[in-house]
């Protein structure tokens, strides 16, 4: 079995055996080299503690010196080299209340979480696989190494981990390790929201997010997603929907292109829907004003899963706006564009799409014609250059001043009401125009 080292990470690993000591890729780089995917980084373990990891190289950072975790600048690209380790007693389910540095790599294996992510390989002897994780990579299959519960007792986390590798590599999670996930799943609920959030994260961008349903079944969602939970429980007595609204969010993560908003865009688009519903008189559900109720949810949501401010706001602007349809018309197009913000149509469009084709067959070629045809405006809007904020207005607040008006607030008005004039007609949009137009709205009896 050989793996392509790149040349730093054998440059790293061979400096630390020229002094006598162990070196290994090992974890996550390794199990993807094998299965022929790129890694997206690439740990080293040594058998070197961190102070004689920090004399061979020259540029080193102390990333998590008291883990052992010393990190490697290689033109500018970072290697995280750690030192053998048996961790210590978990506390609460989260950290290790201490680590001990070990010369054997078996037991630096022995910590890891599952058979697939616990192999070892250098040049020098090859690849240490102590658990038979290509045996489990061969099967597709997520196993603990070790017993699952002592392994899910030490950090809950794991149990979200084994979810998240099932959807990034399409495989399935063995049924000991699946069954004490079900048993132990409440105690998620000690983990950080910041260390869920890197999982769930993980698991919406993967080639299989579907596997959120794996989460939900389990109990994991319960736990840090409740509102997931009710979203599976809920039906819709509509002729425009086939699944329940945790069903339809399934199918809809599915059609949408791996992007971190958009995929948090889709999980949360209904998540209002549920307390949204009414019942009419022919026994039709309603919905009515989910998207703006949804996006107050969904700031909630996010904010409680420590999301970024710039992330929380695009997401709540996309459900906020999943469902609005303006007429069909360059001027309110343009509105639209104004009001939702130009930049963001096009993930809207994308929402949309992936929406519709989450929902029943019912006018469907009718919904996704009205998204081309919204679309088809909107790149034709732009490539006319048409004026649909106020940065484009030809006149700004120092026009407006150096025509005589007084600063304050009524420039404000003014511009605003330029602004719908020229959304109407964007030949208005001409300098002077504008500054004649805003003297007849500034002395509207003369
Ligand atoms: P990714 O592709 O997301 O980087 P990865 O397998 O490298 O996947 P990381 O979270 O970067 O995952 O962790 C690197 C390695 O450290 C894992 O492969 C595993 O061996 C070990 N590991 C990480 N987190 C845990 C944990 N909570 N418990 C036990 N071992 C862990
Ligand atoms: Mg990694």
């Amino acid at each position: 079995m050989r793996i392509n080292l790149p040349l730093h990470v054998q440059q790293i690993i061979h400096t630390l055996e020229e002094y006598g000591y162990e070196a290994y890729a090992v974890g996550g780089c390794v199990r993807d080299s094998l299965l022929g995917r790129r890694p997206q980084d690439w740990d080293i373990t040594t058998s070197a503690k961190p102070e004689q990891v920090k004399a061979l190289f020259m540029h080193t950072i102390d990333t998590g010196i008291e883990h052992g975790t010393v990190t490697i600048m290689m033109e500018r690209t970072a290697y995280e080299v750690t030192t053998y380790r048996i961790d210590g007693e978990y506390e609460d389910a989260r950290h290790p209340k201490e680590v001990t540095f070990t010369a054997d790599l078996y037991e630096d294996l022995r910590r890891r979480d599952f058979t697939i992510n616990a192999m070892a390989y250098n040049e020098t002897h090859g690849l240490v696989d102590a658990f038979d994780g290509i045996k489990d990579l061969h099967e597709g299959c997520i196993r603990c190494v070790g017993d699952p519960r002592e392994r899910f007792t030490e950090d809950a986390l794991r149990m979200l981990r084994a979810v998240r590798f099932a959807a990034q590599l399409g495989f399935t999670v063995e049924e000991s390790t699946r069954q004490a996930i079900r048993a132990l799943a409440g105690t998620i609920e000690k983990v950080s929201a910041e260390r869920i959030q890197m999982e769930l994260g993980k698991l919406l961008v993967s080639a299989h997010p579907q596997e959120i349903r794996m989460a939900y079944e389990l109990g994991l969602t319960n736990v840090f997603l409740p509102e997931f939970d009710v979203m599976m429980q809920s039906e819709q007595r509509s002729r425009h929907h086939m699944y329940t609204v945790g069903e339809h969010t399934i199918h809809a993560l599915m059609n949408i292109r791996a992007d971190k908003v958009l995929r948090l865009s889709m999980l949360l688009h209904d998540v209002a829907k549920p307390a949204c519903e009414t019942i009419d008189a022919d026994g039709n559900a309603h919905y009515k004003g989910h998207p703006q109720v949804g996006a107050k949810m969904a700031e909630e949501i996010l904010h409680r899963l420590k999301y970024d401010n710039a992330t929380i706001d695009q997401v709540c602007r996309m459900i906020r706006y999943h469902d609005d349809r303006p007429q069909l018309s360059e001027r309110t197009v343009r509105r639209a564009m104004n009001r939702i913000g130009t930049e963001n149509l096009p993930l809207l469009f994308e929402i949309k799409r992936a929406d519709i084709l989450a929902q029943s067959l019912y006018e469907r070629e009718e919904k996704l014609a009205y998204v081309d045809t919204y679309e088809a405006l909107y790149k034709q809007i732009l490539s006319q250059g048409d004026c649909v904020t106020k940065k484009d207005l030809a006149v700004n607040g120092k026009d407006l001043i150096a025509m005589g008006m007084k600063p304050g607030p009524q420039i404000g008005a003014v511009i605003d009401e330029l602004l719908e004039i020229v959304m109407d007609d964007p030949t208005q949009n001409t300098k002077e125009n504008l500054l004649v137009l805003a003297h007849k709205i500034r002395t509207p009896f003369i």
